[in-house]
């Protein structure tokens, strides 16, 4: 089963089965996990994190992402919160980030703030990965976006669209326009 998202002024269809979901987890946790002693990267305090969650809301780049994922520009930044420390997964949706005590640093933020700009019920589809690998880029660095880049790839995670998963009315419409 598939649906229709727009992305960027163009409609795709979608699969609705979440089929990324463990390699994104696993490149990043591969790519983000050789760093773990990078100190300034992780044991960050809540109010850190959700300093950060601002300024990266401020962004330009996340202003024109909210815009390509068709999200209500005046769209609030998720609040950051603790979760208790047997949660397994931090989770995050438009209004807020449930982090538990093991997982307060930047890259899972950014994670869960990928989830907060990426279009509804792109899960975790190549429309979430290159929305993280935006943010990774702007908030991480071109460095860390070329690791992750790599990662992804390794492990199969599409970031970009097929051409089959352009909606075939999109195609209609764009050859009527020839
Ligand atoms: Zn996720």
């Amino acid at each position: 089963m598939s649906w229709r998202i727009d992305w960027d002024g163009v409609t795709y269809d979608v699969p609705q089965r979440d089929s990324q979901r463990q390699r994104v987890y696993d490149a990043e946790h591969l790519c983000f996990h050789w760093h773990r002693n990078t100190r300034q990267l992780r044991n960050l305090s809540l109010e850190q994190l959700q300093m950060l969650t601002d300024g990266l809301w401020e962004s330009e780049v996340v202003k024109g992402l909210l815009r390509k994922a068709r999200r209500r520009p005046d769209q609030r930044a998720p609040e950051v919160r603790l979760d208790k420390a047997n949660a397994r997964w931090a989770r995050g949706c438009a209004a807020y980030i449930k982090l538990p005590p093991w997982a307060l640093n930047i890259h899972t933020v950014i994670h869960e703030v990928a989830h907060a700009i990426a279009p509804l019920g792109a899960k975790h589809n190549w429309m979430f990965a290159a929305v993280m690998l935006e943010l990774v880029e702007e908030f991480m660095g071109l460095e860390w976006r070329t690791r992750l880049e790599l990662n992804y790839e390794n492990h199969g995670v599409r970031f970009a669209p097929r051409k089959d998963q352009i909606s075939k009315d999109t195609w209609a419409v764009a050859a009527d326009r020839r």
